[in-house]
């Protein structure tokens, strides 16, 4: 029995005497009961403490039985490391690498490991980190561009190791951390600021212009006022197109999107996206043609999918010469193939692969400053097909013509 067991059992004693001299029942009786209980109550308590100390105790012992030689552990950490790890001793010699390491600098473990800093890598900015790390100058970090078939962008942190006696570093130890993704996105995410910073002020500044034109004079002559007014009207009317579609793109690529689709007859949808892109059309001469034959029916999201025809229609007759022709057509297969296609300047080869991308244009001043082009539909056709689980590409012939298919999956069986 503990001591404290011992104690409370020798005060509960005592209380039951003193309950014994009280010389009436009631009072004596309700004394008692309270008496055995707070003794229980504490009995019960301090177990408890003590099981609860011995259960943490054990597991204590435990965990101290349990160790790993630290040389396997340091292995296994380096080895699991995202970041690159590189340590050199005194003469820049590498002591210690891990596998990350080994790819940054395209070699193996053999080779990395008794190698000097300088036969491992020409790269100054290195070299410069880790001696002054060795002088005992810690750098917080280093940009780092690799040279090779996949150029990678590290952030280098190189620390002083110091040594046992205190005379200095006894050698460094540099983290390479992979940056190259966020550098990537930081320098689309610039890009795309500088393309929409564009692509607005050139409306704003002929807008501006013609409202000040306007007010020194040009109102008091309705001719010139009227004409004024529909460049102003085109410019506010482009600059509404540009941020309605980029409003769409980014909710497409954002995920926030979600299609209904359905089974769509084309034909009559083919229909619908030509009538509204007919005065257009007719103002160039360009004849539009429906060749979808009747009673086809896919399986896409029709709003979508209209929107979808209507910008690659729209590209037919804007990038196309007087009396050219557009071309709507269908195939069968494993998937459904809607052709758009027409026989107008043709785009070079070498700028087919980035015809998709925001912004993308092959003639920029004939697409944005003539044709009221923003530059996003391809983007938005692009993702719009993606969205579907199907995707659009393009082939074309200089001076023949464009040719884009949008290629759409049948449903999946149940
Ligand atoms: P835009 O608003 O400029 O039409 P798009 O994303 O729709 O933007 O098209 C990107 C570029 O691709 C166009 O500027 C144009 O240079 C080229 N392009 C698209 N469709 C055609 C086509 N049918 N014929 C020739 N060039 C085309």
């Amino acid at each position: 029995m503990r001591k404290r067991q011992i104690f409370l059992i020798t005060g509960w004693t005592v209380l039951t005497v003193v309950f014994l001299l009280i010389p009436s029942s009631t009072p004596r009786l309700i004394f008692a009961v309270l008496t055995a209980l707070t003794a229980l109550v504490a009995i019960f308590v301090s177990n408890r403490k003590e099981r609860l100390g011995e259960t943490v105790n054990t597991q204590l012992e435990k965990t101290e039985r349990v160790s790993f030689p630290i040389d396997s552990l340091f292995e296994a950490t380096i080895d699991s490391m995202h970041e690159g790890l590189l340590v050199v001793d005194r003469d820049m010699r590498v002591v210690a690498s891990n596998p990350v390491a080994y790819r940054l600098f395209g070699t193996t473990p053999r080779v990395v490991n008794q190698q000097r800093l300088t036969e491992l890598t020409r790269n100054p900015e290195i070299y410069k980190a880790f001696l002054d790390a060795l002088r005992g100058v810690e750098r917080s970090s280093v940009k780092v561009d690799t040279v090779g078939p996949e150029r990678l962008v590290f952030e280098l942190r190189v620390t002083p190791l110091p040594s046992e006696n205190g005379s200095g570093p006894n050698g460094a130890l540099g983290v390479f951390i992979d940056i190259t993704r966020t550098e990537h996105l930081e320098s689309v995410r610039q890009e795309f600021l500088s393309n929409v910073s564009h692509e607005l002020r050139t409306p704003l500044t002929s807008i501006l212009a013609f409202v000040e034109t306007l007010e020194t004079g040009a109102l008091e002559d309705p001719e010139s006022s009227r004409r004024f007014l529909s460049i102003i009207r085109k410019n506010a009317s482009r600059m509404h197109g540009l941020v309605d579609e980029l409003l769409e793109l980014t909710a497409i690529e954002g995920g926030n999107v979600r299609l209904r689709v359905a089974e769509v007859e084309l034909r009559p949808l083919v229909d619908e996206s030509i009538a509204s892109l007919a005065a257009k059309a007719d103002a160039q001469g360009i004849r539009i043609h429906n060749q979808v034959p009747e009673h086809i029916k896919v399986y896409a999201d029709a709003r979508r999918l209209e929107r979808m025809l209507m910008n690659l229609i729209d590209n037919g007759i804007k990038f196309n010469k007087p009396s050219g022709q557009v071309t709507i057509k269908h195939e069968s297969g494993s998937r459904d193939r809607i052709i758009v296609e027409d026989n107008g300047d043709g785009i070079p080869q070498h700028h087919l692969e980035r015809l998709f991308e925001r912004f993308y244009r092959v003639d920029r001043a004939r697409s944005s400053d003539n044709m009221g082009g923003t530059g996003l539909g391809l983007a938005i056709v692009k993702h719009l097909a993606l969205l579907h689980g199907g995707e659009v590409t393009v082939a074309s012939e200089l001076e023949k013509g464009t040719s884009f298919t949008i290629h759409l999956p049948h449903p999946r069986e149940e």
